[in-house]
């Protein structure tokens, strides 16, 4: 360990204590924590900041972490406050609010909604104010974690150029590439769960008024959901979540899809009357998937570098944050005494597994009938709407007490369930066969 900004060079290779891989909300994090305690931290981001990138709803519980990084005011200057979420479904006559005030505990009312472009580069930039060292347009391309003296990196410039670093321990936050998780053949995709994406922004769109104006909108349709969520600056972002079959279908552009399926949820296509396609449409495929493992001797995963499930519940920049808090304790520790490395490593291995765990029980259910009704005709007995709340919220790390009544929400779902068995047997009939692997045809279309 040595000063902030000490970041030495043998001539040949680059020397510091821990290198990043990535500079999305999870890589950027670790940095940032790791530089404020002491370390020696280079982080290589492929792209520059701002880019694009999709994930644009967070949750009440980010706004601790954005407190722990210092950023809380600058994220708050460009973001939309998201007071909750509303449900829309086709199949009941009235729209379902929910509000994050009302969840089990009072204290985390709200989050933003924000454009990722400007709130990566928030936290890019806070890394670098901490002392790491940032490099931008700097594609890793090889690591050899075998090496006698700590892992090796291998990088490109944009400029073609070739840069070795050395270090004590790598950090992948490769988000959606899984850079090790590739390398490593340790990803596999998740068996219980299948879906896609295709997504642009409109502008015009028709918003909620007062308080939920910034709700993040779910509106099932028969072929899954739609979110729609308001930034800022007038733009709506709208995404149509999907099975990879049904992805298979389409026959022209992907915007004609699209707006064709739009057409097809009539309360979203009232909401979107007037409004304007402003952006190319973009579209990502089978993004469910976890690695088997969290860690190595000197190397850690973390956010979608670990895993993906789904961005119903708009958990993944939660998540990512999170694990890279974890890590950075878990590093931490390992690289002051590495006595203590192995105990460390497995409580940042057991927070990892949590988050996917907790929210998969909910997004493997989304669209079943039981768990719908459940979400559209809400009650509170033994607190049990609190406790799912809290759930959305993102506030299931640490001494939370909603797990008893998260119990009791899933004995009534199976209850449920029971009692109506032809519709919850064509549900999970319906569900094996949408969750069936499909070759990835997508391509990216513009941007
Ligand atoms: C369709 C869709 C909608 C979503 N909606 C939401 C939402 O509303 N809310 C939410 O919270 N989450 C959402 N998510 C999830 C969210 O986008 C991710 O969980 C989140 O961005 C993960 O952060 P990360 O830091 O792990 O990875 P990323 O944000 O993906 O960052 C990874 C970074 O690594 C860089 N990188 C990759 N490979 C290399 C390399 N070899 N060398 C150098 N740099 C590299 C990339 O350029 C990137 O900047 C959504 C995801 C999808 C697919």
């Amino acid at each position: 360990m040595g000063g902030q900004a000490d970041h030495s060079d043998t001539g040949k290779e680059s020397l510091c204590d821990v290198l990043v891989i990535g500079g999305g909300p999870a890589g950027s994090t670790i940095a940032a924590l790791l530089a404020e305690k002491g370390h020696r931290v280079t982080l290589l981001e492929k792209d520059r900041h701002p880019r694009f990138h999709i994930g644009e709803s967070l949750l009440p519980a980010n706004l601790p972490l954005f407190d722990r990084l210092g950023v809380r005011a600058q994220i708050e200057a460009i973001g939309l406050t998201k007071r909750g979420a509303e449900f829309v479904s086709p199949w009941h006559d009235h729209h379902q609010s929910f509000e994050f005030a009302d969840a089990w505990d009072k204290s985390l009312p709200f989050a933003f909604q924000v454009r990722r472009s400007e709130f990566d580069r928030i936290l890019i930039d806070n890394a670098q104010r901490k002392g790491a060292q940032v490099v931008q347009g700097c594609r890793v391309r090889k690591v050899d974690l075998a090496a006698s003296r700590g892992p090796r990196i291998e990088a490109e410039h944009e400029d073609g150029r070739r840069q070795s670093w050395r270090s004590s321990y790598l950090v992948d936050a490769s988000g959606r590439d899984t850079f090790l998780g590739n390398r490593l053949r340790i990803k596999h995709r998740n068996r219980k769960h299948n879906s896609s994406a295709v997504y642009a922004h409109f502008r015009g769109a028709r918003r909620n008024e007062g308080k939920k104006e910034g709700h993040i909108t779910i509106f099932w349709f028969a072929h899954g959901w739609f979110w729609f969520i308001p930034l800022t600056d007038g733009a709506t972002s709208v995404g149509m979540v999907t099975w990879p079959q049904y992805m298979k279908t389409r026959s022209g552009s992907l915007r004609e899809f699209l707006l064709d399926n739009i057409a097809q949820c009539s309360e979203l296509a009232k909401r979107l009357e007037e409004a304007e396609l402003v952006t190319d449409v973009e579209a990502t495929g089978n993004f469910s998937y976890a690695c088997d493992h969290s860690h190595g001797r000197n190397y850690l995963l973390l956010g979608d570098a670990y895993a993906f499930i789904d961005p119903v519940f708009s958990s993944g920049v939660m998540l990512a944050m999170n694990s890279a808090f974890a890590g950075a304790t878990a590093i931490d520790i390992s690289l002051r005494n590495p006595k203590q490395a192995v105990g460390a490593l497995a409580e940042f291995d057991r927070l990892m597994k949590h988050g996917p765990k907790v929210f998969s029980w909910f997004i493997y259910r989304v669209t079943n009938p039981t768990l719908r009704n459940m979400f559209m005709a809400p009650r509170n007995f033994l607190r049990v709407k609190e406790a799912v709340l809290s759930v959305l919220a993102g506030d299931i790390f640490g001494k939370t007490p909603i797990w008893g009544s998260i119990r009791i929400f899933k004995a009534v779902y199976y209850i449920s369930a029971l009692i109506n068995p032809s519709s919850s047997i064509r549900a999970w009939r319906r569900r094996k066969k949408n969750i069936l692997y499909v070759e990835d045809q997508l391509e990216v279309e513009g941007r």
